[in-house]
């Protein structure tokens, strides 16, 4: 934490302390929230996203009504959603941040940017927009769906630039090859939000659209996307952390871990008016990448998202995620992506079972003990391999459920 940072928190907190019942001031009622070191700041507690919904519609608001020009909400697919105010400064920065996104990708004001997230309460598809509209590039606001009018529009405006989720660019990915319209499409480059993608993914994106990918980060409760975003070196994310003070912590004992090591990323807010928000518990799984950017971007990065903190689970001590799985599975020639982890406790002791997809007349004894043995060397534990044939794991649209937790 830097001096800045460490000024710019303490002005939060004391705008939020003045903020007649509301929410930081009914939950700082007991600590002294004047900080003067990184010390004192890791003793205030954190905020939970369901501490949030708590507070539904309003009750987040740290401005008066006549401050606030426009709500954000998270989706809501979990109980009752979250409403973010927002003041016209806190657009402005992030567009700001936005803006610096889409620079750090090469952008200029000769872009054309095609923005397919959606438009609405989310924050998706107008922090595309408004970063776009701020360097002077032209916008395409065409939102999700109808894919034969988005790929017309994309060869007639001759758009450079798509702006999606990683799935969604895949869809698009796969329909131009289908009509084979590719060589009448100009797309240069992919800016993808932030959930997580394996890397066979991505190069099936990058391949089939002929364009190079960045990865954008961001969340509704913070802004939205836009608060860290990935550069021609693809070494992680870099945070905007004039505007973000980022932590990454130990999901479970809540203390900061290790530089580098694994950890829940945990986002406060500097200049935020709306709604700042202090050590709020963000869910993803990331660390700090140690070091200066090739790039010279001087803004600290994070890795590419790891997972959330709910997909994880620990075994025989160790904590594992999907990410590292894949990354073991990717490792192994002749494995295919699909997997399935079934965890049991017999006789005393945890057993993992890796159940994964090899073509068929492979030799799955020898492919299940290079699994093994990579597994071992790469996450520290011994797991039970299983090699079936493609096709025999169960498949679906949808993020499908791979770790089965059979303990309790
Ligand atoms: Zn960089």
């Amino acid at each position: 934490m830097n001096a800045q940072q460490l000024e710019l928190i303490n002005n939060q907190l004391e705008r939020l302390g003045k903020v007649e019942n509301g929410f930081y001031k009914r939950k700082f009622a007991d600590c002294n929230t004047r900080i003067k070191s990184i010390g004192d700041f890791q003793k205030l507690p954190f905020t939970e996203k369901d501490e949030l919904r708590h507070e539904y519609p309003l009750g987040i608001s740290a401005v008066p009504e006549s401050e606030i020009v426009r709500i954000h909400s998270s989706s809501g697919t979990t109980g009752t959603p979250v409403i973010i105010p927002y003041t016209a400064q806190d657009i402005t920065d992030w567009a700001i941040m936005f803006e610096r996104c889409y620079r750090m990708a090469g952008l200029t004001n000769m872009d054309r940017v095609h923005i397919t997230p959606g438009y609405g309460l989310w924050t998706a598809g107008i922090g595309f927009q408004t970063g776009a509209e701020r360097l002077g590039c032209m916008a395409i606001p065409i939102g999700p769906g109808n894919t034969d009018k988005q790929i017309q529009m994309m060869i007639d405006l001759k758009s450079t630039v798509l702006c999606s989720t990683s799935s969604y660019a895949l869809l698009l990915a796969e329909e131009i090859e289908a009509r084979g319209v590719k060589d009448k499409i100009h797309l240069k480059k992919g800016l993808i939000g932030s959930e997580r993608w394996g890397e066979k993914m991505r190069r099936r994106i990058a391949d089939e659209l002929g364009v190079r990918l960045y990865d954008i980060y961001g969340l509704t409760e913070i802004y939205g996307p836009g608060i860290g975003m990935s550069c021609d070196c693809e070494c992680g994310i870099h945070m905007w952390d004039d505007y973000v003070y980022c932590e990454i912590i130990d999901e479970r004992t809540g203390k900061p871990v290790k530089d580098g090591e694994i950890g829940e990323l945990v986002i406060t807010t500097l200049k935020k008016q709306g709604a700042p928000l202090i050590r709020y518990r963000a869910h993803d799984l990331t660390r700090f990448l140690p070091g200066d950017c090739a790039c010279g971007s001087p803004y600290p990065r994070i890795d590419t998202l790891i997972g959330r903190t709910d997909d994880m689970v620990k075994v025989k001590g160790v904590n594992i995620y999907p990410g590292q799985i894949e990354d073991v599975l990717r490792e192994v020639k002749g494995v295919s992506s699909e997997y399935q982890v079934m965890i049991d406790h017999l006789n005393g002791k945890d057993i993992m079972t890796l159940f994964f997809e090899v073509s068929e007349g492979t030799d799955k004894a020898v492919i299940e003990e290079l699994v093994k043995v990579t597994f071992k060397i790469k996450v520290g534990i011994i797991t039970v391999p299983k090699a079936v044939n493609i096709g025999e794991l169960p498949r679906s649209e949808k993020k499908s459920k791979r770790i089965f937790d059979n303990r309790y």
